[in-house]
């Protein structure tokens, strides 16, 4: 079993949308508040305030502010819950400390039950009436929670998360190895090459002159706000029409094979450098990634990530031949050991393919002499 999602388009009339606000209001107070609170009792005692503490507090604060209690109480529950894993997540260092929610960006809050699709598809949510949503797929499994977010643009959207049995995977055996650059977006050992569309530097002519009428408008006016739509409408295209593209690679990478080794990126670090940045944000890798281990959870492809200390891209695929005067710029290059002529990136594939092979045979059974051998000529 494995949850999957399905994202619907819900068209609130005013009346829902002024309750919705609310919801997402709520939400937003409750989740900023609790980080302030845990920050300040942490500063203070050294201690880690989490969901039983907060659930609690949560009680005193809605008799502090009465409008709490207009919104659905187990959605507020659920926003503590959210903010638990995300406290978690940041505490085994898998991401970064909480950032509060703002007004400005996507608006969110997660209905944990006691929700339902009516018989004529709409969506009813608690303490208000069914809402107008557009079902363009047919549900599967069962139905567990429902996320209710409104983009900066002003859209609505109803994501529904589900558990299904997964279907198995192809038992092919298809292994290869996955390289992802700017040139090319991402490149697989079989070869195949798959071309970075940049869809942020084709829109940027056309958000900079937006931009710049955003800025010359008076602040708090109507004007200023609709030209506020117009950039966020451009921003979330873009984002569409990369998502879309990474959604159609990615599903096809995993339909066609068992596993797939990648590098592990330090996206991070990458984007500090100041020349590349604007590139590597449109590229979205980070985004990728993700997209390919949900789908490889789903579809049952394997997704190995590489340690990104390996020199994939100086190492010679077929005799282990480190050049280490290899530039950015050398695409091609001949390996002076065994001759053979390499296309850098499909080199780089092969290259993963193979290590994140030994890692495994490594890990699996007892390390071999050879394997730790051959580990640490290729680690070196
Ligand atoms: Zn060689």
């Amino acid at each position: 079993m494995g949850n999957k999602a399905y994202k619907f388009r819900i068209y609130p009339n005013q009346e829902q949308q002024a309750f919705l606000a609310k919801c997402f209001g709520c939400s937003r107070f409750v989740y900023n508040h609790f980080i302030r609170v845990t920050t300040d009792i942490y500063a203070e005692s050294k201690k880690h305030f989490r969901y039983k503490e907060w659930a609690n507090l949560l009680v005193k604060l809605k008799r502090e502010f009465d409008w709490l209690s207009e919104v659905n109480s187990q959605s507020l529950q659920q926003t503590l819950k959210d903010l638990e894993s995300a406290f978690t997540r940041f505490f085994k260092k898998l991401g970064k400390f909480p950032r509060f929610k703002r007004k400005s960006n996507r608006q969110s809050f997660r209905v944990p039950q006691h929700f339902s699709i009516t018989e004529d598809n709409k969506l009813k949510l608690p303490k208000m009436d069914a809402i107008y949503m557009v079902i363009h797929r047919e549900i599967e499994g069962t139905i567990k929670s429902v996320t209710i977010s409104k983009t900066p643009s002003g859209k609505y959207f109803a994501s529904i998360l589900t558990e299904q049995a997964l279907p198995k995977a192809p038992l092919n055996g298809e292994k290869i190895g996955l390289d992802l650059g700017l040139k090319d977006f991402c490149i697989t050992s079989k070869p195949e090459k798959f071309p970075n569309p940049r869809y942020f530097k084709k829109s940027l002519r056309r958000l900079k002159i937006r931009q710049r009428r955003l800025s010359r408008k008076a602040k708090e006016s109507n004007n200023r706000n609709k030209a506020r739509l117009t950039v966020a409408r451009i921003h979330e295209k873009v984002a569409n029409q990369r998502l879309d593209y990474q959604h159609k690679i990615s599903l096809k990478l995993v339909c066609e094979n068992q596993a797939i080794s990648c590098e592990d990126l330090n996206i991070k670090g990458m984007v500090k450098n100041r020349k590349l940045s604007k590139q590597i944000s449109d590229v979205a890798w980070g985004q990728f990634l993700n997209l390919l281990e949900y789908k490889g959870e789903l579809y049952g492809c394997e997704i190995h990530r590489v340690d990104r200390f390996f020199p994939s891209s100086k190492r010679c695929s077929r005799c282990g031949y480190i050049k280490e005067d290899l530039t950015l710029k050398d695409r091609e290059w001949d390996c002076p050991e065994c001759h053979v002529h390499h296309d850098r990136d499909i080199n780089a594939c092969h290259n993963l393919l193979a290590f994140s092979e030994l890692k495994i045979l490594s890990e699996g059974q007892e390390s071999t002499p050879k394997n730790a051998v051959e580990m640490q000529r290729i680690n070196s």
